[in-house]
C-alpha cells in the first residue's frame, strides 16, 4: 500500500484535479474510505462532509442498501451495450423516472455525465426543429450568471464571463444571454426584471431553438436563489412563441432545494429535463436527459427519425442499480422533514456569519447554505484550515457554501456551520 507521502508526491507529479495547475498545485488530501458523512483520510483524520461530494451523495457514503444493490447487479451484469440490448435496472428507472419528475416528461435518454446530458439536451432541440422544417434555429437563450458544464456545447450555454467564454471563444458556439433573474426566491416578482428576457426571445424567436436555464438555483455560477415567478414567466412565453424549455436540474435535482425538482417551486414542466449528480446517490456517475412527447415525436416523426447520439456506456447496468436504490431511499423516508430541518438550522446558524468582515450576504434555501464574500475565498489558505476542524468545505469564487448529505445530524451540522464562522472570522 502507498503511504500518505507517496499517495501526495505521486497525485503533484501525475494527476490533473479539477480546475487546477501542476505549477501552482493546491493541497488534495488522500482518503481512504467514507462512512456514512464521514470522510477518513489515510492519516486517520475524519472530516464531517459538508460538500456532498459536489452535490451528489444523499444518503451518506457507504450505504448498504445502494452497496447491496450494486453488488447484487455485479453479480448479473455490470455492463452491456444499450444498442440492441435493454435490462432490468434501466428499465425501472426510466419508469420511476418519468413518475417522479414534472408531468409531460415521458422518455429517457441515459448519458454518462450531466454535461454530456446537457450536450443531449441542446441536440434534441436542434433535432426537433430540424424535423420540423426549421434548420435554422440553432441558438440557444440562456441566462447570464448560469452554469452548464464544460463540453464545447455546455460551454457556450453558460455564462459568457464568468465561464470560460474567454478561453475557448473561438471554438464554442455562441449564443444569446440574458439578464439572470433579479427577483430573489421570497421577495416579491418585479416584472420588470423580466423585459430584457422577454426582449431577447420574442426578437429571437425565428432562431432560436431552446431556452436553457437552471430552474431556481443558478449554482456554480453563483449560487443564486431566484423568484419561482420568473421560471413561470419564462414557461409562458416559450408556449406563447413556440420555443423549447429546456430546465438544467443536475444540481438542484433530488430533493436539494426542498421539492423533489426546482421546477416544482414554480409548478411547471419544461419540454426536456436534464438531470446527473444525486441521480445515484454519489457512487457511480449517471445522467439523464428526459423529454416529453412534442420532442420525441417531433424528432421521430420528422425528416431526422433516430436521435443521433449513443454513448458506450448508456445505461450502465450497474449505475442505474445503484440509481433505484438511491431513489427509493429517498422517495421512501421522509425526506422533506430532513431537508426542512437542515434549512432551519443553516438559517439560524449561518446567520451569525452576517456580521463578519468581509461577508456580503448569507442565504439558505433548502439543504444549501451560502456565504458570500466581498472577494474570492482563499482556498489554498482556508482549505486545511477546515480539515484541522475534521469538516470539509470547499469555497469556490466568492462563495463560501454547504450542501451536506440529508441523513447529517444536529450536531455534525453545527460542527460545519461553527468551522465557517471560525475560519472567516480568522481570515485576514
Ligand atoms: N449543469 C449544472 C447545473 C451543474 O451544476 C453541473 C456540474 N456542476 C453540470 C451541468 C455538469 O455536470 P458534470 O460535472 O456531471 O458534467
Amino acid at each position: 500500500m502507498l503511504s500518505t507521502i507517496q499517495l501526495t508526491e505521486l497525485d503533484r507529479e501525475y494527476l490533473w484535479h479539477p480546475y487546477t495547475s501542476f505549477t501552482n498545485p493546491l493541497s488534495v488530501f488522500p482518503v481512504r474510505r467514507a462512512q456514512g458523512v464521514y470522510i477518513e483520510l489515510t492519516d486517520g483524520k475524519k472530516l464531517i462532509d459538508g460538500m456532498s461530494s459536489w452535490w451528489s451523495v444523499l444518503h451518506g457514503y457507504n450505504h448498504p442498501a445502494i452497496n447491496k444493490a450494486i453488488t447484487d447487479q455485479l453479480h448479473q451484469v455490470a455492463h452491456v451495450m444499450f444498442a440492441g440490448f435493454t435490462h432490468e435496472p434501466a428499465v425501472k428507472l426510466a419508469k420511476t423516472l418519468v413518475d417522479i419528475t414534472p408531468a409531460g416528461l415521458n422518455k429517457v435518454f441515459f448519458s454518462d455525465s450531466g454535461s454530456v446530458a446537457v450536450e443531449v439536451a441542446l441536440k434534441m432541440a436542434i433535432q426537433y426543429w430540424y424535423s420540423q422544417g426549421q434548420p435554422q434555429r440553432t441558438t440557444f437563450l440562456a441566462l447570464k450568471q448560469g452554469y452548464h458544464g464544460d463540453t464545447f456545447g455546455a460551454m457556450g450555454v453558460c455564462d459568457p464571463h464568468s465561464g470560460m467564454h474567454h478561453l475557448f471563444h473561438q471554438s464554442i458556439s455562441h449564443h444569446l444571454f440574458a439578464d439572470a433573474p433579479t427577483s430573489k426566491f421570497n421577495d416579491e416578482f418585479d416584472e420588470r426584471s423580466f423585459a430584457n428576457f422577454s426582449q431577447i426571445l420574442q426578437r429571437n424567436r425565428q432562431k432560436i431553438a431552446a431556452v436553457i436555464l437552471e430552474p431556481i438555483v443558478q449554482g456554480a455560477g453563483g449560487m443564486k436563489f431566484y423568484s419561482p415567478v420568473f421560471l413561470q414567466r419564462v414557461r409562458e412565453l416559450c408556449d406563447q412563441v413556440d420555443v423549447l424549455l429546456i430546465a438544467d436540474e443536475i444540481a438542484t435535482g433530488f430533493g436539494r432545494t426542498g421539492k423533489l425538482f426546482a421546477c416544482e417551486h414554480a409548478a411547471i414542466s419544461p419540454d426536456i429535463m436534464c438531470i446527473g449528480k444525486a441521480l445515484t446517490g454519489g457512487y457511480i456517475t449517471l445522467a439523464a436527459t428526459l423529454c416529453n412527447d412534442k420532442v420525441s415525436d417531433g424528432i421521430c416523426r420528422g425528416s431526422s427519425n433516430v436521435f443521433m447520439h449513443g454513448p458506450t456506456f448508456m445505461a450502465n447496468p450497474l449505475a442505474c442499480a445503484a440509481a433505484n436504490a438511491s431513489i427509493e431511499l429517498l422517495i421512501k423516508t421522509d425526506w422533506q422533514k430532513k431537508v426542512a430541518r437542515i434549512e432551519t438550522q443553516l438559517k439560524q446558524e449561518l446567520e451569525t456569519c452576517r456580521t463578519l468582515p468581509g461577508v456580503v450576504d448569507v442565504r439558505v434555501l433548502g439543504a444549501i447554505g451560502v456565504v458570500e464574500l466581498d472577494e474570492a475565498a482563499k482556498v489554498a489558505e482556508w482549505q486545511p484550515r477546515f480539515v484541522e476542524r475534521g469538516i470539509w468545505v470547499r469555497p469556490f469564487g466568492k462563495l463560501v457554501y454547504l450542501m451536506p448529505p440529508f441523513i447529517i445530524n444536529e450536531q455534525e451540522l453545527r460542527q460545519l456551520t461553527q468551522g465557517i464562522y471560525e475560519v472567516l472570522s480568522q481570515a485576514d
